[in-house]
């Protein structure tokens, strides 16, 4: 991270249904703070000059007071409304450093669910985007994996050693990633079905371009069911 000029969006839009319970977990609290303050202060120290956060409309006053200002995360430079999908609510972000003419030249796209990435794999995924474009952290899985068929019988073990478990942040040139999520919500206004899951498979079936896969690490959990906020009070008491 020299000479290019990064953004962040970070995503807070999700109401997350497998936590079964009404706050969502982006502001739960771990150690009296919301799980959101803590991946927006590794941005805040971290080389990114702009920070775009995209939450739930209704949330967008309580980000502003209770998170951006308590905290005074500077860089935030908008709180904006996310959509019904994550893919919905990159665009938003997306179109958000348009409108405001931040013009960066490499943009990370992060999970606010994921409270323990660090300035190490920041690093690592800025060398990786600036060599190759396009890149996302992740971890090699440490399970066998198997591909199921609609009855859950298994049909095929993927070589153990290829298989990752794909996180966020994902990076990518800016030009690249505007492009490729621009002609998918084209593609869906013209009424075609979009699966997405993460950046990176937009840019792959987009643009037909190759992500590269970067190390990110173990702890770089996202917050999805109430087992993982048990997981990351215990990380927090190791720290
Ligand atoms: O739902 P999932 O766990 O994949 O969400 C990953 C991240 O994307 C979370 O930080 C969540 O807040 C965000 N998200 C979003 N807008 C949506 C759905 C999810 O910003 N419509």
């Amino acid at each position: 991270m020299g000479e290019q000029k990064y953004a962040a969006i970070i995503l807070s839009a999700g109401r997350g249904s497998r936590m079964k319970s009404d706050t969502p977990k982006q502001y739960m609290k771990l150690r009296g703070r919301p799980v959101i303050s803590y991946s927006l202060d590794v941005f805040q120290k971290s080389q990114v000059e702009d920070i775009i956060l995209v939450s739930a409309g209704e949330d967008v006053e309580y980000c502003q007071k209770e998170i951006i200002e308590k905290y005074g995360f500077d860089k935030v430079k908008a709180v904006v409304p996310g959509g019904k999908e994550r893919y919905h609510s990159v665009f938003c972000g997306l179109k958000e450093l348009v409108n405001r003419d931040l013009q960066p030249d490499y943009v990370m796209i992060h999970d606010g669910a994921r409270p323990f990435v660090d300035q190490e794999i920041l690093r690592r995924c800025a060398r990786s985007a600036e060599l190759d474009q396009a890149c996302v952290a992740g971890m090699p899985v440490k399970d066998t994996i198997k591909i199921a068929d609609y009855e859950q019988f298994a049909i095929e073990t993927p070589e153990r050693n290829l298989v990752w478990q794909v996180q966020t942040p994902q990076v990518f040139l800016f030009s690249l990633i505007s492009d490729a999520y621009q002609q998918l919500i084209d593609r869906e206004k013209q009424g075609m079905n979009s699966s997405v899951t993460d950046d990176a498979m937009v840019v792959e079936t987009m643009l037909n371009k190759k992500v590269r896969l970067v190390e990110g690490s173990y702890k770089n959990i996202k917050i999805t069911t109430p087992e993982d906020l048990e997981l990351a009070e215990l990380f927090l008491k190791n720290d």
